[in-house]
């Protein structure tokens, strides 16, 4: 239910803005996606009568474009091997550049990681406002391709962002200081950075995100109103008796553990260069000009803006 609701928050983004609207299986962690839930995915978000744009891009079929990325940043000496293991790292806040030099343990199998030079970096949100992180303080150099040599969920998802000219991205506020270090890498590989709305998540009472709460409903179209009127999409939304809050910091791990997850962005502007032009270009005529845009984001962000919490 959590999740209906932030697609149905980038949904509702992208429509307004007469932008596209992309569906992408984060299925880069290959171990951890249950079989089946793919098409799970796609089927619960048909029967809520959302439509999305272009074909479903699936992560774990783009090994090929984050090479090209990762030999980018090799090459021109942003990398290094490291030999840490999870066990080894357990008791640090952030990585301590043990490797940065030659890997600690020769002969052990090894990550890659990018260097990461201190300094904040700093975004506008169009929701949350100004955030700042220093991403070498908080999480030390980040890992691009894992000790098991999967790439790392953050660079698949710089490359593919980039990749499907992606410019608005609406998702959690969750993910909100997952952000940063989105945008160091994205500076690190001379990629533009998108706009980014962290909408707030659905929590419990106590706190915990509703998506993973014991109590979390599967959200079932079927047992709800007819999915072909207009009210249907907006009776799922109201979360009144919830409580919206902008959410504590969270162990960073586990998130960029993450499996197999539908994220749903606002991608390009129909006159924005893509590698989809060929679609892009058919929707041009519901692009609106830019500054126009921009203003009405702003508009939209502060009707939705939440009360901060106490
Ligand atoms: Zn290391």
């Amino acid at each position: 239910m959590g999740s209906l609701y932030t697609a149905a928050a980038s949904y509702l983004d992208a429509r307004a803005h007469g932008g596209r609207w992309l569906v992408r299986l984060e299925d880069v962690d290959v171990p951890r996606v249950v079989p089946g839930s793919a098409a799970g995915i796609l089927a619960t978000l048909e029967q809520f009568g959302f439509e999305w744009d272009g074909e479903v891009v699936c992560q774990s079929t783009r090994s090929a474009l984050y090479l090209e990325a990762l030999e980018a940043l090799r090459s021109r000496g942003l990398t290094f091997d490291c030999s840490c293991s999870r066990a080894q790292l357990a008791d640090e806040e952030r990585y301590p550049g043990y490797c940065r030099a030659a890997p600690l343990v020769a002969g052990a199998p090894t990550a890659i990681r990018l260097i990461v030079e201190p300094g904040h970096v700093q975004f506008s949100d169009r929701i949350q406002g100004m955030f700042r992180q220093d991403v070498a303080a908080a999480i030390g150099d980040l890992v691009l391709r894992r000790r098991d040599q999967l790439f790392a969920y953050l660079l698949a998802v710089v490359v593919d962002d980039a990749a499907q000219g992606v410019t608005h991205i609406v998702r959690g506020a969750d993910l909100l200081d997952n952000t940063p270090r989105q945008i160091y890498l994205q500076r690190r590989l001379q990629l533009a950075t998108p706009s980014y709305a962290h909408v707030p998540v659905l929590i419990e009472a106590d706190g915990r995100k509703l998506a993973k709460s014991a109590r979390s409903v599967r959200a079932d179209a079927a047992a709800a109103v007819a999915p072909d009127a207009p009210q249907a999409r907006i009776a799922i939304l109201d979360v009144s008796d919830i409580a919206l809050s902008r959410p504590a910091k969270k162990k960073r791990r586990a998130k960029e553990a993450r499996g197999s997850k539908r994220k749903a962005k606002r991608p390009a502007k129909a006159n924005a260069p893509t590698k989809k032009s060929k679609k892009a270009r058919t929707s041009k005529k519901s692009a609106r000009p830019k500054g126009n845009a921009k203003a009405k984001a702003k508009k939209s962000g502060k009707r939705r803006r939440p009360a901060k919490p106490k």
